[in-house]
């Protein structure tokens, strides 16, 4: 089974309805739903094929929220 990480239940859950996608940048991925709690989530499969032929620039962007540096506190 096909296993992806979701982020409400903040672990590793099995895919349900997985189907193959592909994403702009040519990076094929898995989309599906949690198992558990049916949130919506994929899986960045990586480059398995080379991208199409019409060269995909794949821009190296940061996070959209890289100002907000985030710490791990362990609070309970
Ligand atoms: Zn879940």
């Amino acid at each position: 089974m096909t296993q992806g990480y979701c982020v409400k239940c903040k672990e590793k859950q099995e895919f349900v309805n997985a189907r193959d996608d592909v994403m702009r940048n040519g990076r094929r991925c898995i989309r599906g739903a949690c198992a558990v709690c049916g949130t919506g989530m994929f899986k960045i499969r990586g480059l398995l094929e080379k991208p199409p032929a019409e060269n995909v620039v794949i821009p190296i962007v940061s996070t959209p929220d890289s100002g907000s540096t985030r710490r791990t506190d362990s609070t309970t």
